[in-house]
């Protein structure tokens, strides 16, 4: 069009070279954080809704910036993906949570599990291989079946030969598969059937709008069933009021994770509520 050529350059205004820097600075930080120790994981507890009780936990990863102080992973997961320091930060973070979940099966229950991120850039490489990670699990006395891995239905929806693999891999060491923010995508369902995947998770955004008879309601229950048809379970995101623990739980749903819980914390803290939450 007319004048595009112009207008091309109105994109560089002040502000969004300022964004521009600042990303570039923390690229640049990002690459000495593994080595200075500023990453830690934080732990969110997974509860069955049924009995209470905490059987699962989602590690989320921080960032203790010296000078910006925590930096969200909504802000540098992306940075990690583009400068491909993802793939390092993705093997600390399934380490670390390895080393926890091996503590909290001897000391809480046999049968916990830890769930771990892993955005689609980290999870589509062609060299990663599950193999070593069961490897590590069996160093620890685990089975593979103490983690679980959270995908994004984005990548069953155009999966290539690769993603198909990395899910073969993932069932022959054991480890499980949940399908993270479930309902924001495409939502296609014959995938469900055509990959071996363990748990959904039932997005924020509708645990947010449940109420009794609305439309979030009525897919959630949707989503349970046909969950549950499918032999999976069900981990509903974002529980921040008793209302909505009462009504999942009322849909059959499996498991719940959100504020009205805990909010994620540090391993040591975690340690702590298991303690108190002692069988
Ligand atoms: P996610 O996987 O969907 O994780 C859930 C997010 O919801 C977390 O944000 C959690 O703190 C937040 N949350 C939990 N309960 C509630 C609630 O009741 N209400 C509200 N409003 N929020 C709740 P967080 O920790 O900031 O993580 C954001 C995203 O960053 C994650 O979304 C995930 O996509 C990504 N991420 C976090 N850790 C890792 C990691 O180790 N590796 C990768 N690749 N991505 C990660
Ligand atoms: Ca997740
Ligand atoms: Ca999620
Ligand atoms: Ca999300």
């Amino acid at each position: 069009a007319k004048g595009a050529g112009r207008n091309r350059y109105s994109y560089f205004t002040p502000t969004l070279q300022v964004a521009a820097l600042n990303r570039m600075r923390l690229t640049n930080d990002l690459r000495g954080a593994l080595k200075a120790e500023q990453f830690e994981l934080y732990f969110q507890p997974i509860v069955h809704l049924k009995s209470g009780r905490i059987h699962k936990a989602e590690a989320l990863i921080r960032w203790n910036h010296p000078q910006r102080g925590v930096v969200s992973p909504l802000e540098f997961i992306p940075l990690a993906e583009a400068s491909g320091l993802i793939v390092d930060i993705g093997e600390w973070v399934f380490r670390e949570s390895a080393r926890c979940v091996q503590r909290w099966r001897q000391q809480h229950h046999p049968e916990f599990q830890v769930s771990v991120n892993q955005s689609p850039l980290e999870f589509q490489r062609e060299d990663g291989a599950y193999d070593a990670w069961l490897r590590y699990l069996q160093s620890l006395n685990l089975p593979g079946q103490s983690v679980v891995v959270e995908i994004t239905e984005g990548l069953l929806l155009d999966a290539n030969a690769t993603v198909s693999n990395k899910l073969l891999q993932l069932r022959d060491a054991g480890i499980q598969v949940a399908l993270d923010d479930f309902g924001t995508g495409y939502s296609s369902l014959s995938y469900l059937k055509k990959f071996d995947i363990d748990y959904l998770k039932i997005d924020r955004s509708f645990t947010r709008n449940l109420a009794p008879d609305s439309s979030d309601m009525a897919l959630s229950d949707a989503i349970i069933v046909m969950a549950h048809k499918l032999g999976l379970r069900v981990i509903a995101e974002g529980v921040e009021t008793p209302e909505q623990r009462d009504l999942l739980a009322a849909a059959g749903c499996d498991y719940g994770q959100g504020y009205l819980f805990a909010r994620p914390m540090p391993a040591e803290q975690f340690d702590e509520l298991l303690r108190q939450q002692a069988v």
